[in-house]
């Protein structure tokens, strides 16, 4: 069965695209820990981040990072953090989150 990540991929369920190209894709998180909080997913759909094969992994870091640069000069932040949670949805992502302090974040 399709996730929630491959309805929002294929335009299915609506979704604000930070970045994208064949392979990856980027959008806001609808419940943000913080502004600017970003998810990054391989296209593919493949459960969990370290089942994705060596190259599209490393691939999707490169993709990532450019994503954070973007978020850095859009958002005013100290950095950009990075976590996989993975709790949720069974489809591979990352979170980016600009940060400037701890408390940026509405946990
Ligand atoms: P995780 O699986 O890493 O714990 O979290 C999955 C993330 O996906 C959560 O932060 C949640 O808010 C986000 N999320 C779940 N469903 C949707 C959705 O339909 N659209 C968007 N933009 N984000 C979603």
């Amino acid at each position: 069965m399709a996730t929630i990540f491959s309805k929002i991929v294929k335009g299915e369920i609506p979704s604000y695209k930070i970045a994208e190209d064949e392979r990856y894709y980027a959008f806001l998180d609808i419940n943000p820990l913080g502004e600017g909080h970003t998810l990054v997913i391989p296209k593919q759909e493949i459960d969990y981040l370290f089942d994705l094969d060596d190259d599209l992994l490393a691939a999707m870091m490169v993709f990532a990072k450019k994503v954070a640069v973007a978020l850095k000069k859009a958002i005013p932040c100290e950095r950009v953090g990075v976590a996989v949670l993975g709790m949720e949805v069974p489809h591979a992502h990352i979170h980016l989150l600009p940060l400037q302090h701890e408390k940026d974040l509405n946990f």
